[in-house]
């Protein structure tokens, strides 16, 4: 092996081995393991609602989230997220899509763009992660409700400088501090001064990440309108 392949982080050979196993291997719902499609049917149906989550938004901010975290639904995250499965980036993408559709798309003014703000990550996660991940579901986001005839644009515009360290475990007080400074705006990534955007995250956990990203945002001149989340243990 050549010093160079020695250098390349583990995380990187592990995400680059299981997205060679997924091309090898037959396609399986990542939530129950079923033969056939990314996610099945019954597991897609274990996002059935956008329920909402009180995390301590500013008044007049809405979150929610598509499921509970946990069962399928916390499968389904957790492959996508750290096992490589980026096969279910579409379908993610569209179930958040449709929540936004359902949820705040009626209360959007008529030809509206709709700005959709993707959580930012650790970038030595993003790296294991082979990109973004909320970026890319933020994508697939906005290209289905483009499908349904709306304007649809993502603003990269968050992102967390070196630091802050991975929140598991973490609680609020604790995952705060280790936000604190540490989530920045991009300026060529944000949209317009006075732009209502939606923020996307895959799970509110005690909600110190959206609110430290609605915080940045709103000192940016950006309000966030509301957070839509894959999952939340706040969502029973
Ligand atoms: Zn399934």
């Amino acid at each position: 092996m050549s010093p160079a392949a020695l250098s390349v982080p583990g995380g990187i050979v592990l995400f680059v081995l299981r997205a060679v196993l997924d091309l090898l291997l037959p396609p399986s719902c990542a939530g129950c393991g079923e033969p056939g499609a990314p996610c099945c049917r019954r597991c897609r149906g274990e996002f059935a609602f956008p329920a909402p989550v009180a995390c301590g938004l500013p008044a007049g901010v809405e979150a929610y989230a598509l499921a509970g975290y946990g069962g399928a639904a916390r499968q389904l995250v957790l492959a996508y997220k750290e096992r490589g499965r980026r096969d279910l980036a579409p379908v993610l993408g569209d179930m958040l899509a449709a929540a936004f559709m359902s949820t705040l798309l009626p209360e959007s003014p008529r030809g509206s763009v709709c700005w959709l703000v993707p959580a930012p990550s650790r970038r030595a996660a993003s790296r294991a992660r082979g990109g973004p991940h909320m970026l890319r579901l933020a994508r697939h986001c906005a290209a289905r409700i483009a499908g349904h005839g709306y304007q649809a644009r993502v603003a990269s515009a968050l992102r967390l400088t070196a630091g802050a360290h991975d929140a598991v475990g973490l609680d609020q007080a604790r995952r705060a501090e280790n936000l604190a400074g540490r989530v920045l705006p991009v300026p060529a990534g944000l949209p317009a001064a006075g732009t209502p955007v939606v923020l996307l995250d895959d799970v509110i956990t005690t909600g110190a990440t959206v609110n430290a990203c609605a915080e940045v945002l709103r000192d940016a001149g950006v309000t966030v309108r509301a957070v839509l989340a894959l999952t939340s243990p706040r969502v029973s």
